[in-house]
């Protein structure tokens, strides 16, 4: 049995709500082993208090990695590109350095941390996961997967970037990209892949603002809440 725990599920925006309280980190645990995505500046419990047997970094913005902002001492292992360590201001105590788009094991875990398109200074991954014959993506800040079809290969389920519904959070800098694609298009995605598990977590102004609407309209989606659980 696998179990996903949603810590927090907003992004980094000042508005929240009594349900989305927290920056975006969910928890997947299968037996007793627990992997952390992500673990933010604004998070409801201290490390000591989860126990993750080991953490995944998507990017170092301060919503998705405290050390960024503060030094923040565990010895839990903490796997992150070369680039998110770079960036950040603290070092964590038990870095683990992974190479982008190749495969890695933790526990009975195999993960890829993928490329994906947000920020030219913060470069970001997305984690592909496969664990007891199921296929999981977490991706909570993207404008895009570079290598999109082959990520989105019979996955089972999707866990994206709430930030918009149908406002345009994508920003230009000479050629390049970045910001936040809207859910819709997310949708779309996984509707071409046949992905039948549609998850968005990282809630942005507009998704906190029309929530409820957007559920009556879209049944066949989960927006994540803080503390949600879910079996797979
Ligand atoms: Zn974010
Ligand atoms: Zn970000």
């Amino acid at each position: 049995m696998i179990k996903l725990k949603f810590l927090g599920t907003k992004g980094e925006i000042e508005e929240s709500s009594k349900i989305h309280r927290y920056h975006s980190s969910m928890l997947i645990i299968q037996d007793n082993f627990k992997l952390l995505i992500d673990y933010g500046e604004l998070h409801k419990y201290e490390l000591s208090k989860i126990k993750p047997d080991a953490i995944l970094i998507t990017h170092a913005h301060p919503d998705h990695y405290i050390w960024t902002k503060k030094d923040y001492i565990t010895n839990i292992p903490i796997y992150m590109t070369k680039k998110t360590f770079d960036y950040g201001k603290f070092k964590p105590n038990n870095p683990k350095i992974i190479k982008e788009e190749k495969l890695f094991r933790i526990g009975h875990f195999k993960i890829i941390g993928y490329n994906v398109i947000h920020s030219i200074r913060c470069p970001a991954v997305g984690f592909k996961i496969f664990v007891d014959k199921k296929k999981l993506v977490y991706n909570p800040d993207l404008i895009d997967i570079v290598n999109k079809d082959r990520i989105l290969n019979k996955v089972d389920y999707y866990i994206g970037d709430g930030s918009c519904i149908r406002a345009n959070l994508v920003r230009k800098k000479g050629e390049k990209l970045f910001g936040h694609t809207r859910i819709t298009t997310q949708i779309n995605w996984c509707k071409e892949k046949g992905i039948k598990n549609i998850i968005f977590t990282h809630l942005g102004k507009e998704t906190l603002r029309k929530e409820k609407q957007f559920l009556r309209e879209h049944p066949e989606v989960k927006l994540a809440y803080d503390e949600m659980e879910l079996i797979l």
